[in-house]
């Protein structure tokens, strides 16, 4: 006899963990089980800081779902191979069967492997995955390498080059764009971050194109560069985007959209009645445009895992999906960088105008504290009704907060003036000074644009 769970998660990440603790914090009777593959998990936003400030050391980045344990959740370490969606059935590779109420499919997503590059499979050719024993092993192995390259300057490449460099290895970034982070951040930002970057020991070629990589031995030995440079190379990372985990879920019959995400709608359910998805595996929506995008952040999965944790059972929080807004946050050579939402760069391409203005403060007031960073908003609004559609900052540790005002003031639809009212706590100590709040002073720039120039 099958042992039926009224919810079954396949996955073991950020998404799975926040989707369990969500329906057992607010269904306490229903019995849930997460299948994960692999025992140990890990942070996956801490991975790069295992090279360097965990001091190599992975057990120090480690993460699992004992949240979810703690409120009654089962877990079985084992992979999810077969669904019938028919008679409702999770088949396992050890062969055991489990019938579900309700199917998640938490399954992520993997580091794209370039197939199209020559040499791709050469050994001491790797990739960030987000897999505990892979990333102990490869943090052990890049202690004994000199000569490393990584491929691809989104914020990835750059945190995990930013990281090895500091450590005695020759790094080398390269990236197609004339920028690293150009997916992330405007061209203003993307110059700014390009440039921190450039200040540490990593060095970095942008607007270069690999070609192949070169082996003696089935060992990488070189990267052959498209205008025929070649760089010595003991080892090379790709970073060059992730992809979902969908095969499964193609399998088991669920609608893919474009991108080979499973489609789903506001509340996570898919296609088929009574299998949901969340997080890098599924679909994820444009704010503004409403259409589908590849947008895959911690930030995301999480928001989309408690969205479909309290709706499994049947809709209880209305509409409360807000679209993809990307809000993201990275710390190069001690310049914290954020955004959120929209920028010039993805705003021109859904064909949305906007208009920008920016303002910048020291964090702290007076200016004269000892621990002071100069912190910089740049706020997008819509000329149209004047509200908030996207944000940047960058300066010191605040920012990790200060955007997330920004990603709260776009979710809202918050207008700029609505903020000239905005009232900010403000410390000496802790923040801004209230007379040069970097959010109200950009969004009174933005006021003067619309209703007074
Ligand atoms: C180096 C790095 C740094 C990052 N930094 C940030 C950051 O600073 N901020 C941010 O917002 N985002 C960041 N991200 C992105 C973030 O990590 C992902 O968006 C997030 O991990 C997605 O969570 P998930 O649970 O959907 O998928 P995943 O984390 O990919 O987890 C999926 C899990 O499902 C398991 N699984 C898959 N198939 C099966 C199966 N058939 N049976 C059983 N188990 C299965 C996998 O083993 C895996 O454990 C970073 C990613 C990386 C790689």
């Amino acid at each position: 006899m099958m042992k039926t769970y009224d919810v079954i998660i396949i996955g073991g990440g950020p998404a799975a963990i926040v989707t369990g603790v969500t329906v057992k914090k607010f269904f306490k009777d229903k019995s849930v089980l997460m299948i994960k593959e692999e025992a140990d998990g890990l942070v996956p936003c801490g991975i790069p800081y295992i090279f360097h400030l965990l001091g190599n050391d992975a057990e120090k980045n480690k993460m699992g779902p004992k949240p979810f344990i703690d409120l009654g959740g089962e877990v079985l370490v084992d992979t999810a191979v077969k669904v019938d969606k028919d008679k409702k059935e999770v088949t396992l590779k050890s062969g055991v069967q489990f019938v579900y109420e309700k199917l998640v499919f938490a399954t992520g997503s993997h580091p794209t492997v370039p197939d199209f590059i020559p040499g791709y499979e050469l050994q001491n050719v790797f990739y960030i995955k987000k897999s505990y024993p892979y990333i102990r092993e490869l943090a052990l192995k890049m202690s004994g390498f000199k000569n490393i390259v990584i491929v691809g300057g989104g914020f990835i490449g750059a945190e995990v080059a930013e990281q090895l460099a500091a450590s005695d290895a020759n790094v080398t970034l390269i990236e197609s764009e004339p920028l690293c982070f150009s997916k992330a951040f405007s061209p203003e930002l993307s110059a700014i971050a390009t440039d921190a970057l450039s200040n540490t020991r990593v060095n970095i070629m942008t607007s270069t194109l690999v070609k192949e990589i070169l082996g003696e031995n089935n060992m990488v030995k070189q990267v052959l560069l498209a205008d025929g440079k070649k760089i010595d190379a003991d080892a090379v990372i790709f970073s060059i985007g992730y992809t979902a985990n969908t095969q499964l879920a193609k399998e088991t019959g669920l609608e893919l959209n474009r991108y080979g995400d499973i489609h789903v709608d506001n509340y996570g359910r898919s296609t088929i009645r009574d299998i949901s998805a969340c997080g890098d595996c599924a679909q994820a929506f444009g704010f503004l445009t409403g259409r589908s995008n590849v947008i895959k952040l911690a930030s995301t999965a999480t928001a989309e895992a408690r969205t479909l944790g309290h709706n499994i059972f049947g809709v209880r929080i209305k509409k409360c999906a807000a679209g993809t807004l990307g809000v993201f946050s990275t710390e190069i050579n001690n310049l914290a960088m954020a955004a959120a939402g929209a920028n010039e760069n993805s705003a021109q391409e859904a064909g949305v105008s906007l208009l920008s203005a920016k303002f910048s403060s020291p964090d702290r007031h007076p200016g004269s504290l000892s621990d002071v960073s100069s912190l910089t908003v740049k706020l997008y609004a819509s000329p149209v009704d004047g509200s908030i559609i996207g944000g940047e900052a960058w300066g010191g540790k605040s920012v990790g907060e200060i955007i997330n005002i920004i990603s709260m003031a776009i979710q809202k639809s918050i207008t700029v003036f609505e903020l000239v009212s905005y009232q900010v706590g403000t410390h000496p100590l802790l923040t801004s000074s209230p007379v040069n709040n970097p959010i109200i002073r950009a969004a009174e720039e933005l006021v003067y644009q619309i209703s007074y120039s």
